[in-house]
């Protein structure tokens, strides 16, 4: 197994590179997301135990581990829905201990929350013209919308129609377009899977392996551990609130321990 930490880049799918993003990733420069030593608490309740991982710009990599494991939690951490009492979140370098969920999204961190979290009454339009709402994005907005519709031609003829009213697939395809509207350097993906039929997620997990083969990094988490190391390069088992295995899709895929608990095998 290899530490985590893999390099490759790439331009975003979604155009020129806003400005104030941070520098390209080189051998010599740090990852594009680092997790250092992060405690996280429900109240009293610790979730994750000095947890770290790291994800180099371009790389796309799967966070696993069961249920309850913290893997929701780490990526509420990093959107800043649930900051650490000890260690450290940076992002190109830069800690974001004093940066808020609103002025991590300026700083192109985008999350496709777990359950999709769309305002149903609006309409599909409505919502992806509300994931523009940071300066970074409301720019661009309208050719990063036309491109939005040529990723999901679903999406653009149901475009009137209410969110709420849209199959689940429908739905993760206008949460992950929400979340592509605000023009991220990364995009986080709670359980990208989670209800959906085999076929459509098939679809899905090629829209994000056409994103990564575009540019963009991306943490995904899933449950469907075979699919996710079916496009990603690099996994991260967590249990318990702590890294228990990092190393690329195939080290994992062919790991004994992960094949009895996960995929039993
Ligand atoms: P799942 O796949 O079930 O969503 P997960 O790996 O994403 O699991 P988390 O959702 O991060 O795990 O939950 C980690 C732990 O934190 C679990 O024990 C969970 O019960 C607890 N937890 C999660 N959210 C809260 C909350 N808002 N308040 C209290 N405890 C919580």
């Amino acid at each position: 197994m290899t530490p985590p930490g893999t390099s490759s880049s790439g331009e975003s799918p979604l155009g020129e590179s806003p400005s104030g993003e941070p520098p390209r990733d080189d051998a010599a420069s740090p990852p594009l997301l680092e997790v250092a030593q992060i405690d996280v608490f429900y109240d009293d309740v610790q979730v994750l135990h000095g947890l770290d991982l790291a994800v180099r710009r371009g790389e796309l990599v799967t966070l696993l581990g069961s249920n309850g494991a913290g893997k929701t939690t780490t990526l509420r951490a990093i959107m800043g829905l649930c900051p650490p009492r000890a260690g450290d979140i940076r992002f190109g370098g830069r800690s974001l201990a004093a940066v808020p969920a609103a002025g991590r999204a300026e700083l192109g961190i985008a999350l496709v929350p777990e359950g999709r979290e769309l305002w149903p009454q609006l309409t599909v339009l409505e919502n992806l013209q509300l994931g523009a709402y940071t300066r970074r994005a409301r720019r661009n907005a309208r050719q990063t919308l036309q491109r939005m519709f040529a990723l999901f031609p679903r999406l653009d003829e149901r475009r009137d129609q209410a969110a709420g009213s849209l199959s689940g697939g429908e739905q993760q395809m206008c949460a992950i377009a929400r979340a592509l509207m605000s023009e991220p350097t990364l995009l986080l993906i709670d359980e990208l899977s989670l209800g959906l039929a085999p076929v459509l997620v098939d679809q899905l997990m090629q829209t994000i392996a056409e994103l990564h083969a575009g540019g963009m990094t991306i943490l995904l988490v899933e449950q469907n551990l075979r699919k996710a190391l079916g496009v990603a390069q690099r996994g991260l088992v967590i249990e318990t609130g702590r890294l228990r295995l990092a190393g690329t899709s195939a080290e994992l895929a062919g790991n004994p321990e992960i094949r009895a608990a996960y995929l039993g095998i």
